[in-house]
């Protein structure tokens, strides 16, 4: 026996109407802030990942999928959805229309992580891209689309987390700061946070490790370090939200794990969940297109993970939709019957019903029992003495009525009786 992959997931198709009902969900809240769906491929060159996610971040330093195809190409399976959004804006000159370009995908992203509960190797993302704005406008679009998601599945315990992290400009002053502040306690960070303090000192406000944690308790906020001009915008993003009375915390700690974050970062975060609590993640990313290769372009977006979005509704005993259900069972009894059934059958399905046949070679009585277990509406049986009359025996399942009904009648009753 071969077992699945560390890490990775089946979704039976017992279960599968959860992910339909979210991203059915996800889908119709893009729609409403006219957001269209880009799909990219779920593998790209390495450099790509290496470029727009940034070499001193976990993604790319420990957990990409990686490998040589066979035309010794460095391929890397995605880790994240944006950078992949990034090249395609940019290589079919998406930049050359009228902006803004509101875009969403639902994709996997592949990350070699120490599985735990909400943790896995493949997830799978719901994700928001807005290239071209530069209006808080934008930033606080973002933030609603995934608010009204929340909203729309009934989620009310849910906090959202945001901060700025600034610019180029604010961020080296703020880096100085902030190892000044470390520099006596910098045999006592994290090994990963010693690396991170020349390379990139923000990101090690982001480390997991308590004993670092302690140390940034009192650390100076970025927020006290923003240049004029990304203060305003940030100040407009809460203006923004208090005018609507979402409710928000200005959180210091928050400058999510990638490199390529500018100004608003943001997290929802849920108690709901475990020890991941982070359902959703974004910010602003303004060098992004740049790095990977385009003309300066500015950019906001989000991903959400959908696996720890099932887990909390979970949690919080919300509806994930429900199993498909089957309005009619069909159940030739007799030869005439069985002679007959895929027609009935067919005519049925065409009409839009959702019908079910023996397969089996079932009984009678097996059939009955199957018919019981699928939990179907009605069952339809065909034999001999109605089928003389062209009728059937059908029986609603719910009342436990039984009459004999012409075939050419059938629909009609189900239909109604729904
Ligand atoms: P974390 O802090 O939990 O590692 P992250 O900052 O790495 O998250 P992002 O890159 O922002 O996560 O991804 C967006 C969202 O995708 C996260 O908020 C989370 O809901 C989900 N996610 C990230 N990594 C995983 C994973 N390994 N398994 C399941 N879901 C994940
Ligand atoms: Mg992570």
């Amino acid at each position: 026996m071969i077992n699945i992959p560390k890490g990775t997931k089946d979704v039976t198709p017992k279960e599968s109407y959860k992910w339909h009902y979210i991203e059915n969900t996800v889908r119709s809240v893009a729609d409403n802030f006219c957001v269209n769906e880009i799909r990219t491929p779920t593998f790209e060159h390495t450099e790509l990942f290496l470029r727009g996610v940034g070499d001193t971040t976990d993604i790319v330093n420990k957990e990409m999928y990686t490998f040589l195809d066979k035309g010794e190409r460095s391929i890397t399976l995605k880790p994240e959805g944006t950078a992949g959004v990034a090249r395609a804006f940019i290589e079919n000159s998406i930049f050359a229309n009228p902006q803004p370009t509101k875009m969403y995908y639902i994709t996997p992203v592949f990350r070699y992580e120490r599985p735990q509960n909400g943790r896995l190797r493949e997830h799978h993302q719901f994700g928001v891209e807005y290239f071209g704005a530069e209006s808080p406008l934008a930033d606080i679009e973002v933030m609603l689309i995934a608010k009204s998601i929340f909203d729309k599945l009934g989620v009310k315990n849910i906090s959202l987390n945001i901060n700025s992290i600034g610019c180029p400009t604010c961020r080296k002053k703020y880096n100085d700061a902030l190892k000044a502040f470390l520099a006596d306690n910098f045999n006592n960070l994290c090994g990963t946070c010693r690396d991170r303090f020349d390379k990139n000192p923000l990101r090690i406000l982001d480390c997991k490790e308590e004993s670092c944690k302690k140390l940034l308790t009192d650390a100076p906020k970025v927020i006290d370090y923003l240049c004029e001009d990304c203060l305003e915008h940030h100040n407009a993003v809460c203006k923004g939200l208090d005018d609507l009375g979402i409710d928000y915390i200005i959180n210091p700690q928050i400058v999510r794990g990638l490199d390529y974050y500018t100004r608003t970062v943001f997290e929802f975060i849920s108690n709901n969940i475990g020890a991941q609590g982070t359902v959703c993640g974004g910010g602003r990313y303004n060098n992004l297109v740049e790095q990977v290769g385009g003309s300066p372009c500015p950019a906001v977006g989000f991903g959400m993970g959908l696996e720890r979005l099932i887990i909390m509704l979970e949690n919080l005993g919300l509806s994930l939709g429900e199993q498909n259900s089957v309005d009619l069972y069909v159940a030739p009894i007799c030869d005439k019957g069985r002679e007959i059934v895929l027609k009935f059958v067919t005519d049925m399905r065409n009409k839009g019903l959702k019908v079910e046949q023996d397969l089996m070679a079932r009984s009678a009585k097996a059939q009955m029992k199957y018919a019981n277990k699928l939990n179907a509406k009605y069952v339809a049986i065909l034999g001999e003495e109605e089928l003389k009359d062209n009728s059937c025996s059908l029986k609603n399942m719910q009342t436990g009525e039984n009459s004999v009904i012409k075939l050419d009648k059938v629909f009609e009753i189900i239909k109604e009786g729904k």
